[in-house]
């Protein structure tokens, strides 16, 4: 798991030396196709079966997208943010890791929204090596965004992970009584999870498009999401999409 976590992090840093003004999510989605084939690893999201199976190796979704966005023909401009999510199979084991970026200069209160959604990721990876039920995370990080004056989304959550991309179990990145009483679990080592908060500017609620896949903001507001693959350890966590060194995005973010 480790190398298909690597992998997909030398994607996100190829995919993330693209993004620019002109750049189309289609020539961004290209590039990471390659990527893959040159390092021996099967995109997970290539095929993925839906209404229409899933045309591309990334999910590319742009400012009020939240996910699942087809790369296309569309052009990026300035201001932007694009959410870009990959993940692949290297010898049998998976990845699966997102970051939004901004293009050029955005709007103050969108880079807010994108320093939230990363910092809840941190906050939940930081938790996780303490905490002993997800639940436990999942009520602070919700309580993080609601204190930034964002909203979490709740139809989409993150998953175990290991042989196939979604396993068991369902990480949500929110927790009320239901979850508590039905689908909690203890955080013990061994365990791998793809965590990936969601978080909208305006409300939580989303729609999809008429492609069936591109899951959009209902209010029309902007929405970021940051995903990394996250083993729990005997001493704590270890971020298996975080590149060779642990740099995270910090290598390529900016
Ligand atoms: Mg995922």
């Amino acid at each position: 798991m480790r190398k298909a976590g690597s992998v997909v992090w030398e994607a996100h840093k190829i995919a993330a030396g693209m993004l620019q003004p002109g750049v189309t999510t289609a020539e961004v989605d290209a590039a990471v196709e390659r990527c893959f084939q040159e390092s021996d690893a099967e995109s997970l999201f290539k095929g993925y079966p839906g209404r229409v199976p899933f045309p591309a190796v990334t999910c590319m979704s742009v400012n009020e997208e939240v996910v699942h966005g087809i790369p296309g023909s569309r052009k990026l401009v300035e201001g932007d943010i694009v959410s870009i999510d990959t993940g692949c199979k290297v010898n049998g084991w998976c990845g699966d890791a997102a970051v939004t970026h901004p293009i050029g200069e955005v709007d103050p209160e969108v880079r807010r929204l994108l320093d939230i959604t990363r910092g809840v990721l941190d906050l939940a990876i930081e938790l996780m090596g303490t905490k002993s039920l997800w639940s436990e995370v999942a009520e602070e990080m919700q309580t993080f965004v609601r204190d930034a004056g964002f909203s979490v989304v709740e139809n989409f959550v993150g998953h175990g992970i290991g042989r196939q991309m979604h396993e068991d179990p369902q990480v949500p990145n929110f927790a009320n009584e239901h979850f508590r009483r039905t689908g909690d679990f203890r955080l013990l080592p061994g365990r791998v999870l793809a965590v990936e908060p969601m978080v909208n500017m305006g409300k939580k609620r989303v729609r999809v498009q008429t492609d069936h896949w591109t899951q959009s903001t209902a209010d029309g507001k902007p929405s970021a999401h940051f995903e990394h693959t996250i083993a729990i350890t005997e001493s704590g966590t270890d971020v298996l999409t975080a590149g060779p060194n642990g740099e995270g995005w910090e290598a390529y973010a900016e």
